[in-house]
């Protein structure tokens, strides 16, 4: 199919873009009008970007493209303050971002992220975990992962003046973006980082680096890699245990990165980069939410620069992780604060849409099959 041999204009760094367009014979300024175009005007064609020549235009629709994700289903909770979509690849198969909006009470700030996934399917397995109880099908390209940023940077900037415009910094329609969605990040890094280097880059969205959060199951080399990278992004890790023998089973890599190179690691982390890593810890009744294991989670950080989320599990298909209640989420803080761990209890968002990872392809795989 010819649309396959054309670049994915989304999928080119900055450098690259400046390549194809002088491959084409144009004076590199035109990179920077193709990248205003694209990331401050939100233009969705080439037909849109009336400050480029004609001929420009023509030559860029022949030998490239402007977004290939379609949404094909979307659900909002009922609260309104999360919304999720499920997209379509152009290969046919599936993934799912989501948009969460958050106005802490008593202040102005207002944040909107957007929850990006990076794989279609996921092949670490977390039990837990919808997406890892899909199979793994293939990794996606820079392009598709921005895009998902794009298509809810679109629909919040239309809604907060009634006309995509220019975006400008005072009013971002979009304050973070985390990549917890379906798969690894730092399974699929090259991807992953050109992604992020677009997304803070001024040539494209121009997010700080601070509103920029990976999250990562514990891939060792990789979370060492990213250390010495030049934008220092927030690093999230989901620990879920803090004893190898239960992390084994929640979390399979631990056999291959087990806690004594991952704590390391996340040390590091913080050393290179000034960056506090946040550790996820969900928690499943009966697994990993008693006082014992909160004892042992403040042993395990004991002298790390770090923070703690915790969160009441997500129930998926799989019964035997089942959400702890409120009130054992509530005991384990109060004994991770009396062994000196501070940490925030996260809300669980959109559990009424089934905004935990992979959940909404989930029910659609399973409506179509
Ligand atoms: N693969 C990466 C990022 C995607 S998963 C990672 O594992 O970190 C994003 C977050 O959702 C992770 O912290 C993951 O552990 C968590 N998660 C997955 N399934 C969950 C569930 N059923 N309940 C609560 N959190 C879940
Ligand atoms: Fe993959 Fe993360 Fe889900 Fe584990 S929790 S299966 S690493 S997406």
């Amino acid at each position: 199919m010819e649309i396959a041999h054309r670049k994915d204009i989304l999928d080119l760094s900055y450098p690259q873009l400046k390549e194809l367009v002088s491959s084409l014979g144009e004076p590199g300024y035109r990179a920077d009008q193709i990248t205003w175009r694209v990331y401050k005007k939100l233009a969705t064609s080439f037909d849109e970007m009336t400050d480029l020549p004609q001929s420009l235009r023509q030559k860029l629709s022949e030998v490239a493209s402007l977004y290939s994700l379609r949404p094909v289903h979307e659900k909002v909770s009922a609260d309104g303050q999360t919304r999720k979509v499920l997209f379509k690849l152009d290969d046919g198969k599936t993934i799912e971002s989501s948009l969460m909006l958050y106005a802490p009470s008593g202040s102005s700030r207002e944040r909107r992220t957007i929850c990006v996934s990076t794989q279609v399917g996921c092949a670490i397995g977390c039990p837990f975990c919808a997406t890892g109880q899909q199979a793994f099908e293939r990794n996606l390209r820079p392009g598709e992962i921005i895009e998902q940023v794009l298509y809810f940077v679109r629909q919040v900037r239309a809604e907060q003046q009634g006309k995509v415009e220019e975006l400008d910094s005072a009013r971002r329609p979009v304050t973070n973006v985390v990549f917890m969605g379906m798969g690894e990040p730092l399974a699929n890094y090259e991807s992953v980082w050109q992604a992020v280097v677009m997304l803070n880059s001024k040539h494209g969205l121009g997010l700080g680096a601070r509103q920029i959060t990976i999250s990562t199951v514990g891939l060792v080399p990789q979370i060492r890699r990213l250390a010495r990278e030049n934008i220092h992004v927030e690093l999230a890790v989901s620990l879920h245990a803090a004893k190898d023998a239960l992390r084994n089973e929640l979390v399979p890599i631990n056999k291959r990165y087990p806690l004594g190179q991952l704590i390391p690691a996340c040390r590091e982390y913080f050393e290179k980069t000034g960056r506090r890593p946040t550790f996820e810890y969900a928690l499943f009744q009966g697994v990993n939410d008693s006082p014992g294991h909160a004892r042992e989670l403040a042993r395990l950080l004991e002298g790390l620069n770090c923070q703690v989320n915790l969160i009441a599990g997500n129930p998926t298909k799989c019964r035997e992780f089942a959400p702890s209640s409120r009130k054992s989420v509530l005991a384990f803080q109060r004994q991770l604060k009396e062994s000196g761990v501070s940490s925030t209890v996260r809300v669980s968002k959109g559990i009424d849409i089934e905004a935990g990872c992979g959940q909404l392809r989930s029910r659609w795989i399973g409506r179509k099959a």
